[in-house]
């Protein structure tokens, strides 16, 4: 009796014992996505900064093409920042349209700055150094780039004034020809590859160190840029030929020497543009009604047409939904890429809020599918960061290091 009386309290004790030194329940480890440094090449976001109905903070409904990523999405997908867009659809040809492009182009730049200071939780940066820096500190990091030169209009030095906004990639033409280089997607290539004054902004950018951006010029306008550039260009947001042939991808022959001049491509997520969609008649017959109604395609018409246009082509794509593509053909265009030229000269930039139309891909929040994918196929964790940030960053370190201007 005296013996178990005894011992009854020490097991008490050791009971109180266990309970106390017990470890609270594991803080589960971060996964190997949420440890990376992981930037977008390719942020369309600015363009929704005027939207009334959009908060950079809020979590937006996703929205086809449109509202891909804001703050809660960049937290649930492990998104760091990247480069922001100041995008321009390309207008015409003459004096009074380059000023309208210029002074729109200087209203998106200073809202990527306005939204910066807006929130703590975003930083605009300069640098590769306060980018990564920016992001390890937490920071959503806000780096600038220009998707059309359009705005520029003959005036190459006006590629400072950008500059000093922050511009530090920049990318000569989109959907249609202009004055610096023939468009993959225009059946216009008059320049058969850069103009000369496209040549001009190629020096231009080198001295302000600045990255060039090849994705939506010609497989002319590309070979020139590498040969002219002194450092390695991006693709910020294109796919390989070989995987699905559209104007918008590029052949082996350009991602080799891509890659052996020190280059990246940074692989697209625009559904059209990973492989052939076929649209349900319905909506075929909407699109075909709705290019009837306009005298012109919608780059060419005026602003308030553009919008109406816009607005329709939305009401399209909710009443008959276009066709998607998948995360798995997204993964075969990178995969493809990674074995051509290697995982240093593939990213990712997924086109968000200018594309969509991937199944698994709808917003920002799906990013973390994308590492788990690449750590399947068997690439380190160094591999993997290089393709989410540190290539991109290298390209950046480079065109700094190449600069002929003090900041
Ligand atoms: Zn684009």
């Amino acid at each position: 009796m005296m013996k178990f009386a005894a011992i009854l309290p020490s097991i008490a004790v050791l009971a109180a014992c266990t309970t106390l030194t017990e470890p609270a329940e594991p803080e589960p480890s971060p996964s190997l996505h949420e440890t990376m440094i992981v930037f977008d090449s390719h942020l369309d976001t600015p363009a929704n900064f005027s939207r009334q109905d959009f908060s950079l903070v809020a979590d937006n409904p996703t929205q086809l093409g449109r509202t891909q990523v804001d703050l809660p999405k960049m937290k649930r997908g492990g998104l760091d920042g990247g480069f922001w867009v100041i995008y321009t659809p390309q207008g015409p040809l003459d004096d009074q349209s380059f000023k309208a492009a210029r002074d729109a182009a200087l209203f998106r730049a200073s809202e990527i700055r306005e939204a910066a200071a807006a929130y703590d939780d975003f930083e605009l940066v300069y640098t590769a150094d306060d980018a990564e820096a920016a992001a390890r500190d937490g920071k959503r990091v806000m780096l600038v780039s220009m998707e059309n030169s359009y705005p520029l209009g003959e005036d190459v030095s006006l590629l400072k004034t950008f500059h000093n906004f922050g511009l530090r990639m920049v990318g000569p033409v989109h959907f249609r020809t202009n004055q610096f280089a023939d468009s993959s997607t225009d059946v216009d290539q008059p320049h058969d590859g850069l103009s000369p004054l496209g040549e001009e902004l190629v020096r231009e950018a080198n001295r302000l160190g600045m990255i060039l951006d090849g994705s939506h010029a010609s497989d002319a306008a590309v070979w020139d840029m590498m040969a002219l550039s002194t450092t390695p260009i991006i693709l910020s947001h294109s796919g390989p030929t070989a995987v699905y042939d559209h104007p918008r991808n590029v052949g082996d022959d350009i991602l080799k020497a891509l890659a052996e001049s020190g280059g990246v491509i940074q692989i697209n997520a625009f559904g059209s543009y990973l492989e052939e969609l076929e649209p349900t008649p319905e909506r075929a017959a909407a699109l075909e009604a709705l290019a009837a109604d306009f005298e012109a395609p919608p780059a060419e018409l005026p602003p308030e047409q553009q919008a109406v246009y816009r607005d329709r082509f939305l009401a399209i794509n909710r009443d008959f939904p276009p066709p998607r593509s998948s995360f798995d053909k997204y993964m075969e265009h990178l995969f493809y890429a990674l074995d051509l030229i290697g995982p240093d000269h593939v990213g990712i930039g997924a086109d968000w809020d200018g594309g969509g139309g991937v199944d698994g891909m709808e917003d920002a929040s799906s990013l973390p599918r994308i590492t788990e994918g690449l750590v399947e196929a068997g690439y380190s964790a160094e591999d993997i960061q290089k393709i989410w940030a540190g290539n991109m960053m290298r390209l950046l370190r480079q065109a700094e290091a190449a600069k002929e201007v003090a900041d």
